[in-house]
């Protein structure tokens, strides 16, 4: 198992709803102030109605959109530049977590429906980031570190790595 694995699988013990997905994590060269993403297969499904087609005659299709069943966490390799393990693995998981509550969300099935709603939809709320800030602290509490008492800190902490990495 490489550390992103590793590292993934620690996190997922804290969001029992994924149990049993299908999620990879991978290092990979993201765009400038990205520390991760996710990649999704969304399927379409065409739907015809038999009814309307054998007795009227008429093709009606319906395009029906799945939930993805397999999904890619994307984190920057420049985070590899992170010398010190312990370190690099907390920033890691905390960008591992933030995915991971996209995907809880089903924030990328809403992403993909249509350009007008993208635009609209704000998906880094307050309550968002709260979010993931107390489900890192349950992970480091898994790994027997304290917990991390301001969320301002911790942010803090992410844009000086993210200054210094230039990520
Ligand atoms: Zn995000």
């Amino acid at each position: 198992m490489n550390e992103l694995e590793e590292w993934l699988k620690e996190c997922m013990n804290v969001f029992p709803s994924l149990k049993g997905m299908k999620i990879e994590c991978k290092y990979k060269k993201l765009p400038k102030n990205t520390l991760g993403r996710i990649k999704g297969k969304v399927f379409m499904k065409r739907d015809i109605d038999v009814e309307t087609l054998l007795i009227e005659g008429k093709a009606k299709v319906k395009i029906k959109r799945e939930k993805p069943r397999e999904y890619e966490i994307e984190i920057n390799e420049k985070l590899k530049g992170i010398k010190k393990e312990v370190i690099r693995k907390q920033i890691v998981q905390h960008t591992i977590i933030h995915e991971l509550l996209h995907i809880e969300n089903d924030d990328l099935i809403s992403l993909t429906k249509d350009y007008k709603r993208r635009k609209k939809k704000k998906l880094h709320v307050k309550e968002f980031k709260n979010e993931v800030f107390k489900r890192y602290n349950e992970v480091r509490k898994l790994n027997g570190l304290p917990p991390i008492e301001r969320k301002e800190g911790l942010d803090m902490a992410i844009g000086k790595i993210v200054r210094e990495l230039e990520i």
